[in-house]
């Protein structure tokens, strides 16, 4: 199979669908692979070095999605992107596709067959293509709220883990799945105070374990994220209904009950986020103040730090992006849980979560 991978294009966007060592695990395997030109820039991968790992180079973006069988990447295909797609091509990349009616209408336009990395499931009922990126963006969230929180940003005014003699921080994570351990793990770290909120008990049984009684965990009801979030200082949106919109959690009205100078970093908002008052923002731009509290929602939050994100996804994609260049969509009939990354296929939306989030036909 002929492999194509462009160059990222939405904003700030800097990781990359193949790093060189994932290039020449494929060309090992006898496909081709296409790398536009630059597309490893953000990671210091030169286009002589992936022409080391056997890839082929070509000068733009439409000379690789004119000939590719299957184009990686790495965010959901811009509008100029899902125009070049056709039927018969398949593309493996996050989509978020429930907050995103006009992605959808675009991947359904081009016909093309759309694997989306979020959700592709595990044994465990895990989501092993998200899982990577969660993990940074979990830690990431725990800096982003910490440079937030200073006072020439805006914030509290304060340090998240304290000194000897002042109490720290109050973060409250709210989803305890890979997000928000990752965020707690880093919050922890820092000496903060951390309380935990999920809807599985379960799990909150295995944070209580892990954690060995350093954080809180508390079931999410309304009441409990009320008392919660009017507390914080810090909040981290951290919850997922998979391939559903993100629920709402924190109305506008619950907005007005937290401190001045408090945080929020909604990372769920590349699912349409968990406040009532998050929309998405970019690294250029990353913040913005409604009623005094700061939110950061920028949705691609792991590509600030490209070359820890590219090697993580890579390490998660290789297996799945092999099996779908070696044996086409009867990959997906092999493997139930690659099958459950199926999102598009041949101009109808094949998961049933989106066409619920977006009153499509499935
Ligand atoms: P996950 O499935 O591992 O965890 C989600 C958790 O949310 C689960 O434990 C679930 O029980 C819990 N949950 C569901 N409804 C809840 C509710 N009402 N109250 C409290 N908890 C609830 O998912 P994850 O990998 O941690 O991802 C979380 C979100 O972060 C997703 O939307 C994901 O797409 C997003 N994400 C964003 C970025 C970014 O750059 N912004 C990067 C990676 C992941």
């Amino acid at each position: 199979m002929l492999v194509g991978v462009p160059k990222e294009i939405k904003t700030h966007e800097y990781r990359v669908g193949l790093t060189p060592a994932a290039v020449r695990e494929y060309v090992q395997r006898g496909h081709k692979v296409l790398v536009q030109s630059g597309a490893g820039a953000g990671i210091g991968a030169s286009d002589d070095i992936y022409r080391q790992a056997g890839a082929d180079i070509a000068k733009t973006a439409q000379d690789v999605f004119k000939s590719a069988d299957m184009v990686v990447k790495v965010k959901e295909p811009q509008l100029e992107e899902c125009a070049q797609l056709r039927e018969g091509q398949i593309l493996f990349t996050y989509l978020h596709l429930a907050p995103d009616p006009q992605q959808t209408a675009a991947l359904i336009k081009s016909g093309c067959t759309a694997v989306a990395y979020e959700t592709v499931t595990d044994e465990r009922g895990g989501l092993p293509l998200l899982a990577p990126m969660s993990e940074v963006a979990g830690r990431l969230a725990i800096e982003a709220a910490g440079v937030a929180l200073k006072r020439p940003a805006g914030g509290r005014g304060l340090l998240i883990g304290g000194v000897p003699g002042v109490p720290a921080g109050r973060v409250v994570v709210v989803g305890g799945g890979v997000v928000g351990l990752h965020a707690a793990r880093m919050a922890v770290g820092l000496g903060a105070e951390v309380t935990i909120l999920d809807r599985s008990l379960p799990r909150l049984r295995e944070l209580d374990e892990m954690f060995a009684g350093r954080v809180r965990t508390l079931y999410s009801t309304f009441e409990a994220l009320d008392n919660e979030v009017a507390a914080a200082d810090v909040v981290i949106g951290a919850v997922l209904v998979p391939g559903a919109s993100a629920p709402k959690l924190v109305s506008r009205d619950k907005l007005k009950t937290m401190k001045p100078g408090a945080v929020i970093v909604d990372v769920a908002i590349d699912q349409g986020g968990c406040f009532e008052t998050s929309h998405a923002t970019t690294h250029a731009e990353p913040t913005y103040v409604v009623d005094g509290v700061i939110h950061y929602c920028v949705a691609n939050m792991p590509g600030a730090v490209p070359v820890t994100s590219s090697h993580a996804l890579n390490n998660a994609t290789l297996p799945f992006g092999l099996a779908l260049a070696t044996s086409g969509l009867n990959a997906l009939l092999a493997n139930p849980h690659l099958r459950n990354g199926l999102n598009v296929h041949k101009g109808k939306v094949t998961y049933k979560a989106v066409a619920d989030s977006l009153n499509l036909p499935y």
